[in-house]
């Protein structure tokens, strides 16, 4: 038995026996020399390939298009612009005519020069679109060396899929009936088998490095993709763990279900509002199956990440649109763009700084390209129309830059007036928290918020100068920290005294052992991954209010983080004891 830990990106614990699919269905690539008067004969080879690869991919646009969503469509329209794209045919025929090699290794060669420099950035974003490029060429050299792909559509049993990497039209094209879990070498949490496991909800541990070298066909196989565990054989003991854990993962699932409609409610009636975090529109599914009552941040710089693709206007419009027909009344709260910091988008030119996380993001990024900031805007106020939108602003550091904020919005909205643009009468605008800055000047914010937002991701990291990728400084991100319940009670409070709401979604709002707390110092929306809603639901039906705020009370009188954590620890095995 041995145990590999990796990234949990999609929860859920699955039992079963493992098919490690071939890293590479294309054979050993050929090579050698060829001789100045074949380099048309080879040349002539390529396009031919060329020509069937765009007519599957645009088969596989059409099917996704259909199928899965216009999100997942176009990254195979990605594919075709790279396909189609002259750079990358002159790059190849330059080769070609320089080196005299057979046209198969230089596909190849060019291939793995461009994804290792890709999986050589710091970014993860760009490490995982090195993903595409390598969709591509595989297709490429399929064609060129006339072999049969290996489709995962044709799996007849019930497997757990160990990949080394999985391409996008794999994910899309796989029996999906048939695959009960993912575990692979690649990928983080933005990778596209990420998001496409957590949209299907297919328990997935990526990241692994080396599972498929480890891992062996037929091995038995335990995936706990809420916690990146996965174990390879496991003994008649912990397989049985494993099994109640499932049991109880299940039990849970369908209590779930009975958790569905109702409200998220303390037993002495103190009512608060769970939403979902979404960075997709096809996530949007799911927010509702969980039973979600709106979506309280919809990440929208997720639409510039895809590759090849810019995020103008329309197309804009057409993913905020979906989400909210697909919504109903329930509201969907758009935070404008939040690209830099380590949110790296190459085509802004973002990242090229000495401290990203300190630099131009966020607002700051859109207040300079007014703009670009105005193409959302009206990409927002377009869509208005088709359910309940709010806006927020994410990095808010002070009052100057809200109002600053706020006076794009207005010209915005002015525009679309005077060109007949029909939007919603009223839309509210939010203010995120997320600066140690504006969480001290919270009572002059509260005056020009219809809502505040409490991104604790970024809070911990700005108070607590941490920052919030680096593993060697994580152990000091400590969301129970004391300096960071003061600052929830200044901006809970500031909110409440000026008679607006207080929401956060920052990934504290789904965290079980926060959840009582959170409700005890009077938090009234929690937003958080889909699938964290039920749990947290579970602990605020359990919660009575009034010893909440006795407990929020007691958590602000400690001096340390260790004391607010046995506190919470301690009230958590008091109402729910372990069964
Ligand atoms: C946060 O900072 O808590 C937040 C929700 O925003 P993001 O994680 O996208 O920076
Ligand atoms: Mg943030």
């Amino acid at each position: 038995m041995k145990k590999l830990t990796g990234i949990g990106v999609s929860p859920g614990i699955v039992i079963g026996e493992a098919f490690v699919h071939a890293e590479d269905d294309v054979p050993e690539i050929p090579r050698y020399a060829i001789r100045k008067h074949q380099v048309e004969a080879q040349w002539k080879r390529l396009l031919t390939a060329f020509g069937k690869a765009v007519e599957e991919v645009s088969s596989l646009q059409e099917q996704a298009e259909r199928e899965v969503s216009r999100e997942q469509a176009d990254i195979f329209g990605a594919h075709l612009l790279m396909l189609e794209d002259p750079d990358f045919q002159s790059q190849i025929r330059e080769r070609l005519e320089s080196e005299l090699e057979n046209i198969e290794w230089v596909v190849w060669d060019i291939s793995r020069e461009m994804t290792q420099k890709l999986l050589g950035s710091p970014d993860a974003y760009l490490r995982d679109r090195a993903v595409d490029i390598a969709d591509v060429s595989h297709r490429l050299l399929q064609h060129l060396l006339s072999v049969r792909r290996f489709s995962l559509s044709e799996l007849t049993e019930d497997v757990i899929l160990v990949v080394h990497d999985l391409l996008p039209s794999d994910v899309l094209t796989m029996n999906r009936e048939r695959v009960k879990g993912i575990v692979m070498d690649m990928g983080g949490r933005t990778s596209h088998t990420a998001i496409l496991a957590r949209a299907f909800g297919i328990p997935a541990v990526l990241g692994l490095s080396s599972a498929t070298k480890e891992i062996t066909n037929g091995d038995g196989l335990v995936v706990n993709g809420a916690f990146g565990e996965v174990v390879v054989n496991p003994g008649e003991k912990v397989l049985g763990r494993y099994k109640q854990a499932a049991g109880q993962f299940r039990k849970m699932e369908n209590e779930l279900f009975a958790l569905r409609d109702l409200p998220a409610e303390t037993p002495d009636g103190h009512r608060v509002t769970l939403n979902a975090n979404i960075e997709l529109p096809e996530e949007a599914e799911q927010v509702l199956r969980y039973g979600a009552e709106g979506i309280g941040l919809y990440r929208s710089e997720f639409l510039f990440f895809t590759p090849g693709q810019g995020a103008d206007e329309e197309r804009q419009y057409r993913a905020y649109a979906r989400v909210l027909k697909m919504m109903g009344d329930k509201p969907v709260t758009i935070r404008t763009v939040d690209v830099g910091g380590d949110k790296i988008v190459p085509a802004f030119g973002t990242g090229d700084e000495k401290n990203p996380l300190l630099g131009w993001r966020a607002i700051r990024f859109s207040l300079s390209l007014p703009e670009l900031f105005k193409t959302q805007l009206r990409a927002i106020l377009r869509a208005s129309t088709e359910g309940n939108v709010r806006i927020m602003f994410p990095m808010i550091s002070g009052i100057e830059e809200l109002e600053q904020a706020l006076g794009i919005w207005h010209e915005a909205r002015d525009e679309c007036r005077r060109h007949k643009v029909v939007f919603a009468d009223h839309i509210e605008v939010g203010t995120m928290i997320e600066i140690p800055s504006a969480a001290m000047t919270a009572d002059i914010l509260s005056g020009r918020s219809d809502f505040f937002s409490i991104g604790t991701n970024d809070l911990l990291q700005y108070t607590l100068a941490v920052d919030r990728g680096n593993e060697k400084v994580n152990y000091l991100a400590q969301p129970f920290h004391p300096a960071m319940l003061r600052l929830l009670r200044i901006i809970i409070d500031a909110a409440h005294a000026r008679g607006i709401r207080a929401a956060m979604c920052g990934e504290l709002a789904g965290d079980p052992l926060a959840t009582v707390l959170l409700l005890g110092l009077g938090l009234d929306e929690f937003s958080m991954a889909a699938s964290a809603i039920p749990l947290v639901k579970r602990i605020i039906r359990r919660a009575d209010f009034d010893g909440s705020r006795a407990l929020a009370e007691k958590a602000l009188g400690c001096g340390t983080y260790g004391e607010v954590n046995a506190l919470l620890k301690t009230w958590m095995t008091e109402h729910f004891p372990p069964e």
